[in-house]
């Protein structure tokens, strides 16, 4: 009984949910925030998992739970402290908004409970706030985010050219709130997400295994694994330069000003520019070539080793948010992953 458009959603909603819910109950992944759930524990775990996979989060839930074990510990935490237990998970702006959402919530009189209230709280968009409140509050708030796009139009076969993720996520909508299962919409969400994230997957859909395959259209036309379809955004090439210099066993850092919009405070080998070197002093020198991509661009860095004796030959100092780190202290400052990647593969190989 393949879900299409023809069909009532009530009719399909019961196979659907037997179907999905015994799959969860019996073959869920014992994840530290399910296995002893809080409130603090769901926020910080939804914040974490926001394009970043679980593997790669478990750790740092792990270690940050040890230090900031709940919302009033992290609302006292330092911003260094903060953004340093986050350090090489990326997208930082979500550390900052869950250090700013734990400084509002020990301030107000009650504790949210809907969706909307909890949309007014920094860094929680539509998607956080349903799991969130779905999963600690038994609020009927369906949970639309890529992974479930995935199944629903894999589901119907859905073959439409979406713009963007959101375009999809605006038509399924409803779709997904039709489908959520009200007397435990916190478990129908997650195992809506752990169907997406470990059956249904992007590239390679686990269809002969899957707990829905009776009722999927995709599978039985075979084109599961095309969808969703999303127009390509358009790449983007940039080249950035950097230089490495040591000098009386420290290391310049560019440390990116505390009122910068993006990854304030932390530090980033410099670029010429930042550290007051003038591009004829690289033109003899044959960079380092590291690639990377962030979202839709493609970020090719040359990193120019300089020679140790830089800046004690030349008058002016590196610039002013420059500074010297030693070399023995590089553990305790702020890099982005990359940056780190970097600076440790330089240091061993020049060591
Ligand atoms: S049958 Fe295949 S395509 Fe359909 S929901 Fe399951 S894994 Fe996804």
């Amino acid at each position: 009984m393949p879900i299409n458009k023809s069909r009532g959603l009530i009719a399909l909603q019961k196979a659907f949910h037997q179907s999905l819910h015994d799959w969860y109950r019996s073959n869920h992944r014992p994840l530290p925030w399910r296995t002893e759930p809080s409130l603090y524990r769901t926020v910080v775990s939804e914040l974490m998992c926001q394009q970043t996979q679980i593997a790669t989060v478990l750790p740092y839930f792990e270690r940050w739970m040890k230090e900031l074990p709940n919302f009033s510990a992290l609302a006292k935490a330092p911003e260094e402290k903060v953004l340093k237990l986050w350090e090489g998970l990326g997208y930082y702006s979500r550390a900052r908004n869950l250090h700013r959402l734990a400084k509002e919530f020990v301030q107000l009189p009650q504790t949210p409970t809907s969706a909307l209230e909890w949309q007014k709280l920094p860094g929680i968009g539509p998607y956080t706030a349903a799991a969130i409140t779905s999963i600690s509050f038994n609020a009927a708030e369906a949970c639309v985010d890529g992974n479930v796009i995935r199944i629903l139009t894999r589901l119907t076969a859905d073959k439409t050219v979406f713009k963007n993720s959101t375009a999809a996520i605006k038509k399924y909508t409803p779709l997904a709130e039709g489908l959520l299962y009200n007397p435990d919409p916190g478990m129908h969400n997650q195992a809506m997400m752990e169907l997406g994230a470990t059956i249904c997957t992007k590239g390679n859909p686990l269809c002969t295994i899957c707990p829905v395959y009776t009722l999927c259209e995709g599978a039985r036309s075979g084109d599961a694994s095309s969808l969703p379809r999303l127009e390509r955004p358009k790449t983007e090439k940039i080249s950035v330069d950097r230089v490495w210099v040591i000098q009386n066993k420290k290391i310049l850092f560019h440390r990116i000003p505390p009122n910068a919009k993006r990854m304030a405070k932390q530090h980033e080998l410099p670029t010429p520019e930042q550290a007051g070197i003038h591009s004829d002093q690289l033109k003899k020198i044959k960079p380092l070539i590291r690639k990377r991509s962030i979202t839709r661009y493609q970020i090719t860095e040359s990193i120019y080793m300089l020679p140790n004796e830089t800046f004690s030959d030349q008058k002016s100092d590196p610039g002013k948010d420059c500074v010297w780190v030693p070399l023995n202290k590089i553990e305790e400052i702020t890099l982005s992953g990359p940056h780190r990647r970097w600076v440790t593969e330089l240091l061993q190989t020049n060591s």
